[in-house]
């Protein structure tokens, strides 16, 4: 077995419980959290970080947690990565903004000139950069609005894309990403998610009868004619990391391009290794005509870009795009710093070690443990799903709670999705160690022998 790949900094790559969990300083902190943040801002797990590095995320009272979730896919090349920091200190020390729209600066063209080189396809593509995903999905849907005219967008059950009215529109599921903040943005069309554990007439049947609903209720729904874009995560995230079956996004994006309708791929969780390749579209061979990307694109800076075919992105009117601090130089130095640790590291080949480690380890899991309905992901995005068990596939997000608090409690940070809220997804820092992510692993079995 190999180890940690790439530096790690200043952070002991080991777990350490030096209190219980949270511990007496993170409390107190968090007394002050419910007193000065709105309630609307949640914590999944209320220990406030100090340090952070590897696989390693140290707390307030000296914990050290094994990092599960990457702050939501967006450490892959680590926290504080030595390069990132590097690159941000000489970049804060050189200039911190100057607006873009204002005067422009180099390290605004470098990024979008490496995101044009790395995302699928061999045609022209240009590049725009804004702040969060949010953002970048936005600008996405009103360039094909611009480009072809048409206003209908095509989205998907249990798809997520955001939380600013237009993404929150898109977004599938309502609490807590919708509920109360309507009326929502017109113009979203959702069809059925090509979602094969939960497909009705079986996993076999899946690819071609979901490609064959799309077809049917875009045209029965919104007409083809009308229709700007389809909007797809290539693994849908938050929705539980579900995995369409093989051929059907190719399907798709072949049928949009013989519609005159954009395919636009949301990779924001996807995207920079995080699946073994550098896009989940890759996987697949599927060009998409746009692409969304942000989380691991600069180590934990906040940077997301759209990019895509030439011809497309150009038809906008100039000012038409744009933002105060879309694609901040700092942010900029960080991402261009991130992208040579992906490429002179090989963090996509890293991603398919982290596979080849999880998956054995979850299918013998998945043996003695009945309520382990599905395991499904690719690269280091691996989920599970758990149910009721015996062939009962009703979810059982109880038990993915207790699950997940049962991780917490030992130092292990683990996410949970899903639409029904019973799945237990795995993001680490590509930066992780294979020493930490076993021993996480031996923690999260610890959690079913004692719960489930
Ligand atoms: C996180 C996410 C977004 C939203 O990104 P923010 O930076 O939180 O606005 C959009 N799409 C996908 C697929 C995501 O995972």
């Amino acid at each position: 077995m190999t180890t940690a790949p790439i530096e790690t900094g200043h952070v002991q790559q080991r777990r350490i419980l030096a209190t219980a969990i949270p511990g007496p300083r993170s409390q107190l902190l968090h007394e002050r959290k419910l007193s000065a943040v709105s309630a609307g801002v949640g914590t999944g797990l209320p220990v406030y970080v100090e340090r952070a590095g590897g696989g390693i995320l140290v707390d307030v009272d000296g914990n050290h947690l094994i990092d599960f979730g990457s702050g939501i896919a967006v450490t892959t090349v680590g926290n504080s990565a030595p390069r990132v920091v590097e690159a941000v200190k000489s970049q804060v020390e050189d200039f911190t903004h100057t607006c873009f729209m204002v005067t422009p600066y180099e390290e605004y063209v470098a990024v979008c000139e490496r995101l044009n080189a790395l995302t699928p396809g061999d045609g022209q593509k240009r590049s725009a950069l804004f702040n969060s995903g949010s953002e970048a999905v936005e600008n996405a849907i009103k360039i094909a609005r611009v480009f072809t005219g048409r206003t209908a967008i095509i989205t998907f059950e249990h798809a997520y894309h955001g939380r600013t009215n237009l993404t929150m529109a898109l977004t599938a599921k309502n609490m807590p990403y919708k509920q109360g903040f309507g009326p929502f943005a017109g113009e979203i069309y959702r069809v059925p998610s090509p979602y094969p554990y939960r497909w009705p007439t079986g996993v076999d049947r899946c690819a071609e009868q979901a490609f064959d609903d799309f077809v049917a209720q875009v045209h029965i729904q919104v007409g083809e004619q009308n229709t700007a874009a389809v909007i797809i995560e290539p693994i849908q995230g938050e929705g539980g990391f579900i995995v369409p079956p093989a051929g059907y996004l190719k399907a798709i994006a072949d049928w949009c391009a013989q519609n005159g309708i954009l395919f636009i791929a949301d990779e924001i969780q996807s995207g920079f290794c995080r699946t073994g390749d550098w896009f989940a579209c890759d996987h697949e061979g599927v060009v998409p005509d746009l692409i969304t990307t942000a989380k691991g694109i600069a180590g934990g800076l906040p940077l997301a870009a759209v990019t895509g075919r030439a011809d497309v992105m150009d038809s906008v009117h100039g000012g038409g795009l744009g933002g105060t601090y879309g694609g901040n130089p700092v942010a900029c130095a960080a991402a261009l710093a991130a992208i040579e640790i992906m490429e002179t590291e090989d963090l996509c080949g890293r991603a398919r070690e982290i596979e080849a480690l999880f998956m054995p380890r979850l299918r013998e899991l998945a043996e003695k443990f009945a309520v382990i309905g599905d395991i499904r992901g690719r690269g280091a995005m691996i989920a599970v799903e758990l149910v009721a068990g015996g062939g009962d596939k009703t979810p059982n997000p109880a038990l993915t709670a207790a699950i997940n608090t049962y991780c917490h409690s030992q130092g292990v940070v683990t996410l949970t999705a899903g639409t029904f809220g019973n799945v237990l997804r795995f993001l680490p820092p590509l930066s992780a160690g294979d020493d930490l992510l076993s021993e996480g692993l031996d923690i999260l079995e610890r959690a079913f022998v004692l719960n489930a």
